[in-house]
């Protein structure tokens, strides 16, 4: 038995799965490890663990290269703001990136993919509550984004992603995001964390990204995802 196969998160997750009729297979659970040790996440990719997320990519360059060196399947997703300068980093440390949410980056990332031929998949953020300190598209704008980047671009966007305003219902915002994922046609929803996969999940969510319920409590003020 490995460590997640009976882990409260994984059997909540098979419970909200079933409840809303789909398949566990079809819903992704990304690891937030960020602000936390190589030593916390071995645990998890011995027991054969393979998506994780962090949100600063100063940190992932800290620890994921050797983690990746031994454990050669995991997938890693950027969930963090992304600065341009440091867009070819991402690209060659990531498999997924979540944060994707203005047309300079998507530009440029468009350019480096060309060049380096390293694709990693794409999630447009959505400001999904008009936050003004929040990163993501405006919703108002994301519709023709999602278009500039798909079409214009021909970057690989899989979905898109959002985090809700903190201490609200989150569950009338993961229905506007899935909405603009079913508009736009894109398969994949990257919502739902610790206190509310389960709505999500019941929501559409392909992507969940659980960090406190997996490694515990963070103490680090400086990622909180509301950064
Ligand atoms: C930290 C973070 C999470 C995980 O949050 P928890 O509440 O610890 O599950 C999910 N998504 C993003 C973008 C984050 O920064």
């Amino acid at each position: 038995m490995t460590l997640l196969s009976s882990h409260p998160v994984e059997l909540a997750i098979q419970k909200a799965a079933k409840e809303s009729q789909r398949q566990r297979d079809d819903i992704c659970l990304i690891a937030v490890s960020k602000t936390f040790p190589s030593a916390s996440i071995e645990p998890f990719l011995e027991a054969g663990h393979l998506h994780f997320g962090e949100n600063r990519l100063q940190e992932a360059q800290e620890k994921w290269p050797a983690l990746k060196e031994k454990f050669s399947a995991v997938q890693l997703h950027l969930l963090g703001h992304l600065q341009t300068n440091k867009a070819r980093t991402a690209l060659m440390l990531f498999d997924y990136i979540h944060s994707l949410d203005r047309p300079k980056l998507a530009q440029h990332l468009a350019r480096l993919m060309e060049e380096t031929n390293k694709r990693p998949r794409c999630f447009v953020q959505v400001n999904i509550g008009d936050e003004p300190q929040k990163s993501g598209i405006l919703l108002k704008e994301a519709d023709d984004f999602i278009d500039f980047c798909t079409k214009e671009l021909a970057l690989p966007i899989i979905g898109v992603m959002a985090l809700p305003p903190a201490d609200e219902n989150p569950v009338p915002y993961f229905g506007l995001l899935r909405k603009i994922a079913e508009r736009k046609g894109l398969a994949d929803l990257s919502m739902g964390m610790s206190d509310d996969f389960e709505h999500a999940i019941a929501l559409g969510a392909t992507h969940v990204r659980i960090g406190s319920a997996l490694f515990g409590k963070r103490t680090s003020q400086a990622a909180s995802h509301q950064e």
